[in-house]
C-alpha cells in the first residue's frame, strides 16, 4: 500500500475482499463525491486500484472538465493511478439518438452504462484486471441493479473477467461519503450528467417553484447544511 495523508483510522471499514480473489481493481469513476468514498474503501481494503474515468456523458464540457478535475484531485491525494479516457461525446449522443426523453433509471441511462462499462472492459482486457467495478452504484439517485447487470454484461464479452457487484452503500458507505465530500469540499454537481438530465432537473425545479440549478457554483460543506439537497448522493 501506497503512504497517503489521509487517515483512514477512525472509521470502522469492513475488509473488501474482490470476487475472483485477486488484489487488483480498475475501478470506472464518475464524479467524486461518490467515486471519493468507493476508493478510500478500496484502499483501506488494501487492494490495488486504478481509477478509469470514462464519461463522455457529461455535458456540457466545462462541467465534464471540473468533474474530472475534482475525480483527479482525491485521486492523487490517494496516489492512485488516473486514467483520463477518451471524451468522445458524438458518440454519446450517436448511441443515446431516440432515447432523448427517457426518464432517469429508463432505456438511456442503461445505454449511457453500457458504453461506459464497455471502454472500461476493453481497458481492463488489454492492461490485464480481472475485475472492474464502478463507483456509480453508490448513488441514491441510480437504479443499482440497471447498473450491476451493465457491468456485467460489459465484462462477460472477456473471458475471465469479472465485474464487482459490492454495495458500497452498505456497512457505513453512505454515510462516509457524505462525511468525505464535506471534508473535501468536493463540487456538487445537481444533476446526473448529460444535456438531458440537466433539462429534466431544470424543469422539475422549476416546476416545484425552485430556481434553475446553477452550475460550476457548489461545493460540499460551502452551504447551509438545509441547502444540502445531495443531488449527486
Ligand atoms: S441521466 Fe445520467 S445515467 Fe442517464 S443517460 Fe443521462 S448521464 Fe447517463
Amino acid at each position: 500500500m501506497h503512504n497517503h495523508p489521509l487517515s483512514l483510522n477512525h472509521y470502522q471499514r469492513p475488509t473488501l475482499a474482490t470476487p475472483d480473489g485477486t488484489n487488483k481493481v480498475l475501478l470506472h469513476s464518475c464524479c467524486a463525491p461518490c467515486a471519493g468514498e468507493v476508493m478510500e474503501a478500496i484502499k483501506a481494503s488494501g487492494i490495488e486500484q486504478t481509477v478509469f474515468f470514462y464519461n463522455p456523458n457529461i455535458h456540457p464540457s466545462e462541467e465534464y472538465e471540473l468533474r474530472k478535475e475534482e475525480n483527479k484531485r482525491f485521486c492523487d491525494k490517494l496516489a492512485l493511478p488516473f486514467i483520463d479516457a477518451d471524451y468522445d461525446a458524438d458518440n454519446w449522443f450517436a448511441r443515446t439518438k431516440g432515447l432523448e426523453n427517457e426518464p432517469e433509471r429508463g432505456r438511456r441511462c442503461t445505454v449511457c452504462f453500457d458504453m461506459r462499462f464497455e471502454r472500461t472492459a476493453l481497458y481492463a482486457f488489454e492492461h490485464g484486471f480481472s475485475v472492474i467495478s464502478s463507483t456509480l452504484g453508490i448513488s441514491r439517485w441510480k437504479d443499482m441493479n440497471q447498473i450491476n447487470d451493465c457491468g456485467v454484461r460489459a465484462a462477460s464479452h472477456y473471458q475471465g473477467l469479472v465485474y464487482w457487484t459490492y454495495n458500497w452503500r452498505k456497512r457505513g458507505g453512505s454515510q462516509r461519503m457524505i462525511e468525505l465530500a464535506r471534508e473535501e469540499a468536493f463540487y456538487q454537481q445537481e444533476y446526473c450528467g448529460c444535456v438531458y438530465s440537466l433539462r429534466d432537473t431544470n424543469r422539475h425545479r422549476l416546476a416545484c417553484g425552485r430556481q434553475r440549478i446553477r452550475r460550476l457554483a457548489n461545493f460540499y460543506g460551502q452551504k447551509r447544511d438545509e441547502d444540502i439537497i445531495v443531488r449527486s448522493l
